[in-house]
């Protein structure tokens, strides 16, 4: 169960003491407490943890400084949704809103190599109008003698740009709790110029004290990968995690399952599970055509297999699209074969507004249906 306080409630105030006081007489049951500063307001949810079923949702509604009572089911309780649960399915972050009614787009370097890619990448994007993108510092890759990413070196010239091309929000993967650290420090190294969505790679889907730990700090929203080898539901459950520990700023991102069924794209394509996500929980959901086809590989009537996985992930009411650019691909350090070109990004925005018009109009076309359908059963 849980109790969604008034807005701005203090921990100091009478009201909130004499509250706390009385719910931790309640027998077997621990609470756990959750502080979201937003821009506007601070919210604060008590989660009562145990066997909660015996206790009347209307005795906790009346206490004080009480504003609403969620009922929460066994899963996904703090980011899953629930009856009568209207919590909110959005966050904020550098002025941009997050939510299941937006879209995003975050086209950049799967791996920064050098600062001149960067620029070049980052220049295209403000000349076409986009405040996000993604950058790999830190790279897991399946050899160890692969390109391990540049990691902290290459943090303050990719922070500077960011600041220069007036880029708000990078995607940017860690695969270790001092990586926050990192990042932290050549952010205020560099004056803030801009902000970071940290990246919960497929491989670390169930790395759990990873995400204990990044779950822990609220600086930072965080883009959680579906795991490729594990279900759904062990995806999400990994999500949970983060928001557990006091951090719901989640986006989900889909990226393809692996199978070799899935030939010959380089992950089986699950964007189907789009609505399935949005559905069962309140977070965002991001897709990521570059990983889930892995290469550049078209249609006979021209079109890029990814713009395709794109535009499915799109008309399906996709949050977030994650998509390798590269300036020169055949230069990259990580994943060249399934970047696309500089001068592929004016297309691929046209076509991803397509699909987002498309989504919208079907957004309408199902909610005309409804009102029928309910004025002829009336
Ligand atoms: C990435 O986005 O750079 C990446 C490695 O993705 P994934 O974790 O989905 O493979
Ligand atoms: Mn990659």
């Amino acid at each position: 169960m849980i109790l969604i306080l008034t807005p701005n409630i203090e921990p100091e105030s009478n009201t909130y003491q004499q509250l706390m006081a009385h719910l931790s007489c309640l027998p077997d049951i621990r609470l756990r407490v959750h502080r979201e500063e937003g821009t506007e307001q601070t919210l604060t949810e008590i989660y009562l943890i145990g066997n909660t079923s015996s206790i009347p949702t209307e005795d906790m509604r009346d206490l004080p400084g009480v504003d609403r009572v969620v009922r929460v089911s066994e899963e996904y309780r703090v980011l899953g949704r629930h009856r009568d649960d209207d919590r909110s399915s959005h966050f904020n972050y550098q002025g941009l809103r997050f939510g299941q009614d937006t879209l995003h787009v975050f086209a950049g370097l799967c791996a920064v190599d050098t600062a001149e890619h960067v620029e070049f990448m980052m220049r295209a994007l403000r000349d076409h109008g986009q405040v996000c993108t993604r950058m790999g510092a830190y790279k897991p890759r399946t050899s160890p003698y692969s390109f391990q990413g540049h990691g902290k070196e290459c943090l303050p010239y990719v922070f500077d740009l960011a600041g220069k091309y007036g880029i708000k929000v990078i995607a940017m993967e860690i695969t270790h709790e001092s990586h926050i650290d990192e990042i932290q420090a050549a952010l205020h190294a560099t004056g803030n110029p801009t902000g970071v969505m940290l990246q919960i790679g497929t491989r670390n889907t169930q790395n759990f004290e990873l995400l204990k730990i990044v779950g822990r700090q609220q600086k930072f929203p965080v883009l959680m990968k579906r795991g490729f080898g594990i279900t759904l539901s062990e995806s999400l459950n990994a999500a949970e995690y983060l928001a557990s520990e006091g951090n719901s700023r989640v986006v989900f991102g889909l990226r393809g399952v692996k199978t070799n069924m899935g030939d010959p794209h380089r992950n089986s394509l699950d964007f189907a599970h789009v609505p399935v996500v949005k559905r069962l929980t309140r977070m965002p959901v991001c897709v990521d055509p570059s990983h889930a086809v892995g290469s550049r590989t078209r249609g006979p009537e021209g079109i890029l297999d990814i713009m395709h996985a794109t535009a499915q992930g799109v008309i399906a009411g996709a949050n977030m699209v994650l998509v390798d650019f590269h300036p020169v691909p055949n230069r990259a350090l990580v994943d060249g074969p399934q970047a696309l070109l500089l001068e592929e990004l004016a297309q691929f925005l046209e076509d991803v507004q397509i699909a987002r018009d498309a989504y919208e109009k079907r957004v309408k076309l199902a909610a005309r249906y409804e009102d029928e359908l309910q004025s002829a059963v009336a």
